[in-house]
């Protein structure tokens, strides 16, 4: 087995993550998978992952083999240190600066670096995240510049040759459903509706067409219309 068929996939327990998490299952020969608790008013994204990976495996044989291990790590200090809607009981709002106050300063640096650090242990050549540049909420550290940026620093400090991939970074939302049918049919697009999480106040609530959560977050509206444009190409 060569070390660059090894990935490590940033895995919340949400829809795009879940995606990519499939992505790589359909490539590498062996993937494992990482998540952050940070303090995140939506922690129970955290909850569906154990399920999901359970789920995940009985999908596919190739993938049951592939999935290896699972790594929490706990991030508390980043909700303790930034003042944003996510990790505040704070109404969502749209900052001076353009950008809404879900976005976590710093997040997806830190996720990136931690998970680096992972993979140095274990031997990961591949970082899997499901930043997305195409259909989002601006945050810059989403961008494919940002990314592969950061890529060249992890490189640089570690004496590595990771590479960070990005499979959701040019498409949107519906395109990101259309993915996911592609790589595992429909009964991973039914898996993906109702078990992953993507409300942002962390909301189960009712099962909507497209999933579960509030409906009127922004991310449940993204999620909400990818959806909807999907089911009627
Ligand atoms: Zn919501």
């Amino acid at each position: 087995m060569s070390p660059s068929n090894c990935a490590l996939v940033l895995f919340s327990g949400g829809q795009d993550s879940t995606t990519c998490l499939a992505w790589a299952l359909s490539r590498y020969d062996r993937v494992e998978t990482i998540g952050f608790d940070y303090g995140q008013r939506h922690a129970i994204e955290l909850s569906m992952r154990p399920s999901l990976l359970a789920k995940l495996r009985a999908l596919s044989t190739d993938w049951k083999t592939r999935l290896g291990e699972d790594h929490m790590i706990d991030l508390s200090v980043l909700g303790k240190i930034s003042d944003t809607a996510l990790t505040r009981d704070v109404a969502i709002t749209m900052q001076d600066n353009g950008l809404p106050n879900t976005f976590v300063p710093g997040r997806n640096l830190l996720f990136m670096t931690v998970a680096a650090t992972v993979a140095y242990r274990r031997g990961l050549d591949v970082l899997v995240g499901g930043m997305c540049q195409t259909d989002f909420s601006g945050y810059p550290d989403c961008r494919n510049d940002t990314m592969q940026a950061l890529q060249t620093a992890l490189n640089l400090g570690m004496a590595k040759n990771f590479a960070i991939e990005t499979p959701l970074m040019w498409i949107d939302k519906a395109a990101t459903w259309r993915l996911a049918r592609e790589l595992g049919g429909d009964a991973l697009i039914e898996l993906i509706r109702t078990d992953t999480h993507t409300c942002y106040l962390g909301e189960r609530g009712a099962l909507h067409e497209w999933g579960h959560g509030c409906g009127t977050c922004p991310a449940c509206e993204l999620r909400a219309r990818g959806y909807a444009q999907f089911i009627q190409e």
